[in-house]
């Protein structure tokens, strides 16, 4: 999967107002090229490194490994499950009784452990290198980071501020109303997808997640949702 080395993160926020002039913000990132293909009229913003914190590895087990819709939204998005997360789930699920190894994750960003990690590391590779287009690569890159991410962080991160429960925010975080004809879409790269140094989930809790949209960069159903909404509003 080398060619996961060349995907820069990012984050922008896109406010989508009735104006036809679009207004981009980024927070401390920087523009990169590697969008969808469907999307090429926009740009994108690679991020920093993550922080360096580590947790202790986590066993989840086979009752654990379904995302729920509850549990999914929970996060701060209001679309459904992704069928490819979902796929992807549901193939780590398989792996674990193929191999008869539990999946367990350490550190913070879902980084799967053990034998498991090895056998699995084969398995995505080959699928990786199974699909066609760069399209498909790309979809299966960034529904596999939120599957792990998501699977690792469960009973770890609170769902609200992504920090360690120990350390979650959320009591002080002040909200208020956005204008009523002002969305904002954050458009996040899959690597920052509940990382705990990201700001962008601010946004959401300040403003409610109606007023704040996660699109997680290559998951169909959110790059979908934004796109339609911006062409629906004339961009
Ligand atoms: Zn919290």
């Amino acid at each position: 999967m080398t060619s996961h080395s060349k995907i820069r993160l990012f984050t922008c926020i896109l406010p989508l107002l009735s104006s036809k002039t679009p207004l981009f913000f980024h927070s401390q990132q920087k523009f990169c090229n590697k969008v969808p293909k469907s999307h090429t009229g926009m740009k994108s913003f690679s991020s920093r490194s993550s922080s360096s914190l580590s947790i202790d590895a986590r066993e989840i087990t086979e009752v654990e490994a379904a995302i729920s819709l509850e549990e999914w939204q929970g996060w701060g998005t209001i679309s459904p499950v992704p069928s490819m997360v979902n796929q992807v789930i549901q193939d780590l699920k398989l792996l674990e009784k193929d191999i008869d190894a539990r999946m367990s994750f350490g550190g913070n960003h879902g980084k799967l452990l053990g034998d498991f990690k090895v056998q699995e590391d084969k398995k995505h590779r080959a699928k990786y290198a199974s699909l066609d287009s760069s399209e498909e690569k790309l979809q299966f890159f960034s529904a596999r980071q939120i599957a792990c991410r998501l699977l690792g962080s469960r009973g770890y991160l609170c769902q609200k501020c992504w920090l360690p429960l120990e350390d979650c925010m959320c009591s002080r975080v002040t909200t208020c109303s956005l204008w009523h004809r002002m969305r904002i879409w954050l458009y996040m790269h899959p690597k920052d997808f509940l990382r705990q140094n990201n700001t962008g989930k601010l946004l959401w809790q300040v403003f409610g997640v109606h007023a704040a949209l996660l699109c997680l960069f290559g998951i169909a159903e959110h790059e979908e949702m934004m796109w339609n909404e911006f062409n629906y509003a004339g961009y």
